[in-house]
């Protein structure tokens, strides 16, 4: 297994360089890249610094050069990023300077310098969002690890157990990357419904309350601090119900990311999924009466180890009657260390091939019908791009995640910015977008 790359971070300056540390920090994390205490294990430094005053533009002087000698790969960031000159005048050797709040070019010269390691059974951002995270949403990492073993996973093995972090640093966390401009927080973690269960629920200060380090206390309390919250990563335990009470409300997104990976009970068991005793339909239907707007995406491994045509067919029923309504599909492949490598059974590649096919299908045809029954109404939607040669924006809706769901393409949407949120009125659709024009304004 390739080794995450290592960064040495060096955060001078005042709390708003820190809270540009701190994100740089959390998109680079999320994208597997792990952090160095010390020059010597990092494989680049970042130097974040502050010019405010020519004291404070010596000492980020002085900390770029101390980098350098001790480590020699450094990328200036900051506030002082803004005088390039007087920086590659005294240390041409930097391999890169960009300037306050520049998250993206930050993010993008490490990638340049240090490139991502992805691992599709490692990360949990996929492939393509390594790309840049723009700045209106963010990834909020909310623990490490997992405690379920399934049989085809080697997460547990490379992270180890659950441990989560305490409630009131992720929300100090979230609040930050509000204030820096994110309008939308993806909670992510291996296994989010298990938050909190490693260090019992222990309660921390936030804001003067005691919060507890629990699902539902989280998602209540990130609900409240006025961004999007979409949660990922969820397993359909019973107090996930809790949680959809939450979306009801319109205090989360309605919006739940639960990597099934299959229905058949006799693939499940042999893949050891966590909840898998569940009545997983019956669960899917209260949620729906809960919270009718609910949207489910999910991931499903096509060609495990011992699965029958039965078991197969079984998985495309299932998958019509949950209404999954985005789903993508992977054909199994052993990962080195595994346990599922040991077991029979092996599915021939062009079975996978075709299963893969005919799941994809079935999952277009949920999608279409689920897209479908959205159009006429009005909906609020989170701007990614803008095309004004077309005079077309181009955004998602509270049921579509960046990267991996479907997309609401806006048309007559002059004056809209990227990271603004817009009401649009939903005009027509097809298999995975929807198409809007801009909801007129209220008299
Ligand atoms: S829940 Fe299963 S698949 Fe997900 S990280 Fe844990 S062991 Fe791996």
């Amino acid at each position: 297994m390739t080794q995450a790359p290592k960064i040495g971070l060096v955060s001078l300056g005042c709390p708003k360089a820190l809270v540009d540390s701190e994100r740089i920090m959390t998109t680079l994390r999320a994208q597997g890249y792990s952090f160095s205490r010390d020059y010597a294990g990092a494989d680049i430094v970042l130097v974040n610094t502050c010019g405010f005053l020519d004291s404070a533009k010596q000492e980020s002087l002085e900390a770029i050069g101390e980098a350098l000698n001790e480590n020699g790969k450094v990328i200036v960031t900051g506030c002082l990023g803004v005088e390039e000159e007087l920086i590659r005048e005294t240390h041409p050797n930097v391999l890169a300077i960009t300037g306050p709040h520049q998250y993206e070019s930050v993010v993008s010269a490490v990638h340049d310098h240090l490139p991502p390691v992805p691992n599709r059974f490692v990360d949990l951002v996929p492939e393509s969002g390594l790309k840049l995270t723009p700045r209106h949403y963010a990834y909020l990492k909310i623990s490490e690890g997992c405690n379920n073993r399934c049989s085809f996973c080697i997460i547990p093995q490379i992270r180890g157990d659950l441990v989560s972090r305490p409630a009131a640093g992720i929300l100090s966390e979230a609040e930050g990357l509000i204030r820096s401009g994110v309008k939308e927080l993806l909670v992510i973690s291996q296994d989010t419904s298990a938050y909190g269960i490693d260090i019992k629920f222990a309660e921390s200060k936030y804001r003067g309350r005691d919060v507890k380090a629990k699902f539902y206390d989280l998602a209540k309390e990130l609900g409240q601090l006025g961004a999007w919250t979409r949660l990922h990563y969820v397993y359909p335990y019973p107090h996930v119900d809790q949680v959809i009470e939450l979306m009801a409300e319109g205090l989360v997104l309605p919006y739940l990311d639960i990597p099934f990976q299959h229905a058949s009970p006799n693939v499940l068991k042999s893949m050891r999924r966590p909840a898998n005793q569940e009545k997983t339909l019956d669960r899917i239907r209260k949620w729906r009466e809960i919270c009718p707007d609910l949207a489910i995406r999910s991931n499903f491994i096509v060609g495990y180890p011992g699965e029958t045509e039965e078991d197969f067919e079984f998985l495309l029923d299932w998958l019509e009657e949950a209404e999954i309504d985005r789903a993508g599909c992977f054909k199994y492949e052993p990962v080195t260390g595994a346990p599922a490598n040991e077991l029979p059974g092996i599915v021939p590649d062009e079975v996978k091939e075709e299963r893969f096919a005919q799941l994809m299908e079935v999952a277009q045809d949920v999608s279409y019908h689920r897209l479908a029954q959205k159009v006429g109404r009005t909906i609020d939607v989170i701007v990614d791009d803008v095309r004004p040669e077309e005079n077309r924006v181009i955004a998602r809706s509270k049921w579509d995640a960046p990267e991996i769901d479907g997309q609401v393409i806006v048309d007559n949407a002059g004056g809209i910015k990227i990271g603004d949120i817009v009401s649009v009125t939903v005009t027509d659709s097809d298999e995975y977008d929807l198409f809007a024009t801009p909801a007129r304004p209220a008299n």
